[in-house]
């Protein structure tokens, strides 16, 4: 764990902050790689809040500096835009691998949803201070023009990195901020990919990070664009699974655990044996012996004297009534509808008209 102190705190836009953080002991750093994230948590009233992690914004080496951008969404988030410099921040990681493979790759795509910019955040900054091996692309939607973070060292940095070609995808509202850049207006469609990659798409590789609607929508529009799933790799914000053994239990506590697992065990094992011996002896003790039958008294008849027997009128042999033979009621015909073919959806003649630059 690394302890940093806050040096600056400031609004982004209206829903987020950039936190600048200066390690406490200078020669005590969390090194990093472009991409990876840290877990963080601060102090409220001298005691911890929860762990929340957050990807790291600035460009590797430089180690008197790590800076986070959040998103103003809840608690901890909220309790943050209320740091002020001086401030203790407890830091861990540094955790993911998200764009390792990007110094690699010769031609690659960013696609950032919202808040879901800031593991580019670093890989462009980092960008900047060195010649690029092939293309970068960032392909960044926000739902307005104000939403985005960064917005000013955006515009700056394409026009610092020669390899670097941004397209802003803006759900709604003015655009004026944007003059002179390439806007894609409205949501990202497979028809705005088209548009924006024209028969090139397997020339890219793909790194996702924003909302998961927004990823799955866009790993489907490549997929079916024939983009390799090897060639998409993703960064999801959401909650990570939670890891509780070997997060939360330390050696005296596994050891507590795994002691009353098998207290437990033994108790049942205890119990289950003791109640079939229990259930065995109560079913021999209550064998019930069966009695002998009681002897039936069959009374003798005594005829009645001075009567004359008359010969009993033959019984008449009831006539069985015919029982009726159900008539089988004929299985209704399923009418079957047929099933519409459904026809494949032709594919498009690619085409690579320029975006729509604003003016
Ligand atoms: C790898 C990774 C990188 C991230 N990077 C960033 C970043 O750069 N900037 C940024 O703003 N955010 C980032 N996040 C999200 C961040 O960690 C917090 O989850 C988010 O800011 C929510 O905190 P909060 O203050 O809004 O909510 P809290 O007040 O902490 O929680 C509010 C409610 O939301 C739930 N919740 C909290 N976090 C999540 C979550 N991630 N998904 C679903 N439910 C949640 C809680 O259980 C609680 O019920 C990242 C997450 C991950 C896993």
């Amino acid at each position: 764990m690394y302890s940093y102190i806050v040096t600056q705190q400031r609004a982004l836009n209206a829903t987020c902050i950039l936190l600048t953080l200066r390690p406490s002991k200078p020669n005590r750093t969390l090194s990093f790689a472009a991409g990876q994230y840290a877990a963080i948590n601060l102090r409220v009233h001298g005691r911890p809040t929860t762990v929340r992690c957050f990807s790291i914004v600035n460009a590797p080496g430089q180690a008197n500096v790590l800076q986070f951008a959040l998103r103003i969404t809840g608690d901890f988030t909220a309790t943050a835009t209320g740091l002020t410099p001086g401030e203790k921040v407890q830091v861990r990681g540094p955790y993911g691998n998200f764009l390792e493979s990007v110094g690699s790759e010769l031609n690659v795509v960013f696609f950032a949803g919202g808040i879901g910019i800031t593991p580019f955040m670093s890989r462009l900054r980092e960008a900047a201070t060195r010649p690029q091996a092939g293309r970068i692309v960032l392909v960044y939607s926000c739902q307005h023009q104000n939403d985005i973070p960064f917005l000013e060292e955006l515009l700056t940095l394409e026009t610092r990195i020669p390899e670097l070609m941004i397209v802003y995808a803006i759900t709604g509202g003015p655009v004026e901020r944007l003059a002179g850049h390439k806007v894609v207006r409205g949501r990202l469609t497979s028809e705005n990919l088209d548009q924006i990659f024209g028969q090139y798409f397997s020339a890219y590789k793909y790194y996702l990070c924003g909302p998961k609607p927004f990823m799955r929508a866009i790993e489907k529009s490549l997929i079916a664009r024939n983009v390799a799933g090897s060639a998409i790799e993703t960064e999801a914000f959401g909650l990570q699974p939670l890891r509780l053994w070997p997060l939360q239990f330390g050696v005296l506590g596994k050891t507590y655990a795994t002691s009353a697992l098998m207290l437990a065990l033994g108790t049942v094992v205890f119990l289950s044996t003791d109640l079939q011996n229990y259930s065995a002896r109560l079913a021999a003790q209550t064998t019930i012996p069966t009695p002998a039958p009681a002897p039936t008294i069959i009374p003798t008849p005594t005829p009645t004297p001075g009567l004359t027997l008359t010969p009993t009128t033959p019984q008449a042999t009831p006539v069985a009534t015919p029982v009726a033979t159900p008539v089988a009621t004929p299985a209704p015909v399923v009418q079957s509808t047929p099933v519409p073919t459904i026809a494949p959806t032709p594919v498009s003649t690619p085409y690579n008209p320029p975006v729509s630059t604003v003016s």
